[in-house]
């Protein structure tokens, strides 16, 4: 049977599942963890409840991946390489190159490299990943899937920044969002549940994980999207900032006598949920202490805001609403945060059905029968996603 394997290789860690396709049935997930650095796990789920794990020192992603691969052997899940026909890979920059799924090809893997001024951190390590995987499965057809590339479709009063134009010629200097494949994939599951084809829906995707963002989709396509060149900007995230007034970062530079690097890091590292109730970048910590601690309460009044904020500028941009998607940690699990969001939105006709709201499960509608705007919480799976369009590409 084909196998496909979905990649989401980083710095010093991979994460992959491994797919029955086109039964979209997944029969192994896990992760290297620590690759480069002493005492490196390996950790494979699969069967019913198994769990494999060795702890070994792992010096590089090619030691890494070929011990993932023979432990797939070992464990019979897999009794032959040939079996995983395809091997999908999570891209974070794919800049105005890419506006779709690929085949990888050497004009791609530059690319790709090239692109590693956008995605400092991460192309490199996608750009590696997939590298490894074409040496040692030689005959898997590779596919790079970039978070980038949903959001293509924006127009270009919507990606483009209020400074001098040549900055966007020379340098790309845009909006290129983020996240695209799960906004693309929850907003697919959202026109299935609202029985409408997804090009008929105005609809805002709201990713609310450690790293945050929001999607208005409008015809099927994104049409705005709240990350910014990079993802630092936007809402306010586990321990980024999101939206900023730059003069700012400036003064306090000046002020704290910090470099760009240092500056940067705290942006990315330091802020968010973490910088102002300096107790956690975990909700679920906030929302443990939010009646007994100021700080706590206020840094998840700051992410309601601006959660509120993007949906009411989407709503206007889109001239309308039909349905918002609530997604990842916080959107998928978050009980109280999807109400305190949801009771902001009363102006637009979105009423919660609390018990709904209460519900677990997959795929929810968690607004009233009578609600003008459903509001629906969808589990996002950009690993399906991926093994869906390595199937596509794989059958042209
Ligand atoms: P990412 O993929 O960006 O790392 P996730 O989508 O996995 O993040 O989301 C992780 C975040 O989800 C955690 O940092 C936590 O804040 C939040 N989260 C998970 N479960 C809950 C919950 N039950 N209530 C509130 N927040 C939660």
């Amino acid at each position: 049977m084909a196998k496909t394997m979905a990649v989401n290789a980083g710095s010093s860690s991979l994460k992959f599942q491994l797919l029955e396709m086109p039964a979209e049935q997944v029969i192994a997930k896990g992760q290297i963890e620590r690759i480069g650095l002493k005492d490196s796990i390996v950790t494979i789920k699969y069967g019913d409840g198994q769990k494999f794990e060795t702890i070994e020192d792992i010096d590089n992603h090619e030691i890494g991946i070929n011990k993932l691969l023979q432990s797939l052997l070992d464990l019979h899940i897999i009794t032959d390489f040939n079996e995983i026909t395809g091997v999908g890979h999570r891209v974070v920059a794919g800049g105005e190159w890419f506006n779709q799924s690929v085949v990888v090809t050497e004009n791609v893997l530059e690319k790709i490299d090239r692109l590693a001024e956008y995605a400092p951190l991460h192309n490199p390590a996608n750009a590696m990943g997939i590298r490894v995987f074409q040496k040692l499965l030689p005959n898997a057809i590779s596919v790079a899937v970039f978070d980038t590339a949903f959001h293509q479709t924006m127009p270009k009063e919507n990606y483009l920044y209020s400074l001098p134009y040549q900055y966007y010629t020379r340098y790309g200097a845009r909006k290129y969002g983020a996240h695209g494949t799960s906004h693309r994939y929850v907003a697919e599951r959202a026109a299935v549940m609202l029985d409408k084809p997804l090009t008929d829906l105005k609809l805002i995707t709201l990713h609310l994980g450690a790293g945050a963002s929001i999607t208005a989709i409008k015809d099927g396509k994104s049409f705005d999207t709240s990350m910014g060149f990079t993802p630092l900007a936007g809402i306010t995230m586990a321990t980024r900032s999101g939206d900023v007034d730059p003069s700012l970062i400036y003064y306090i530079q000046e002020h704290e006598k910090l470099s760009n690097a240092e500056m940067l890091k705290i942006l990315n590292g330091k802020s968010g949920l973490l910088g102002i109730s300096s107790i956690s970048s975990d909700m679920r910590d906030l929302l443990d202490v939010i009646d007994t601690n100021d700080h706590a309460k206020l840094a998840i009044d700051i992410f309601v805001n601006r959660v509120v904020k993007y949906i009411g500028q989407y709503v206007a941009e889109m001239g309308g609403i039909d349905a918002i998607v609530f997604t990842a940690g916080i959107g998928e699990n978050s009980v109280p945060l999807r109400k305190m969001i949801i009771d902001k939105l009363g102006y637009f006709g979105i009423k919660l059905d609390e018990k709904q709201n209460e519900k677990r499960g997959s795929e929810i509608e968690i607004s009233t029968s009578d609600s003008a705007v459903k509001a629906l919480m969808i589990p996002t799976n950009e690993e399906l996603m991926i093994a869906r369009d390595v199937e596509t590409l794989k059958n042209k």
